[in-house]
């Protein structure tokens, strides 16, 4: 089970990061301008359509998860945990990053 944020949401799981990313354009769009009504993420490769959630419940939590994330860096909280996002990291290849030894590629800890 992904790490979740008090908010209970968990916006950097590998199944998760890439809509968090666009559910914030999302939040900072609505900001803006009221409503977004769909989001989607398209990829290079033909005809690869990601529809993404950007009802406004999901769009809070999402706002909440960075908000979290902003509070804990703000209180010099710089917890992480290995995942994917270590794959191709120098500090994990360098061994210098210890919570980078526990990512081994293809499992989400060792
Ligand atoms: S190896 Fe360490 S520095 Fe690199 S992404 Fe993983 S946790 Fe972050």
């Amino acid at each position: 089970m992904p790490s979740t944020t008090p908010s209970g949401y968990a916006p950097w799981s590998s199944s998760t990061r890439p809509r968090s990313r666009v559910q914030l354009h999302a939040a900072a769009r609505a900001a803006a301008s009221g409503t977004v009504a769909s989001g989607r993420l398209v990829f290079l490769e033909p005809g690869h359509v990601q529809e993404v959630d950007v009802s406004a419940p999901v769009l809070e939590r999402a706002l909440a998860a960075a908000r979290d994330a902003v509070a804990r860096i703000g209180s010099g909280d710089y917890r992480t945990e290995a995942g994917p996002k270590c794959r191709d990291c120098g500090y994990r290849r360098g061994r210098w990053c210890e919570v980078g030894k526990g990512y081994e590629p293809g499992g989400e800890r060792v």
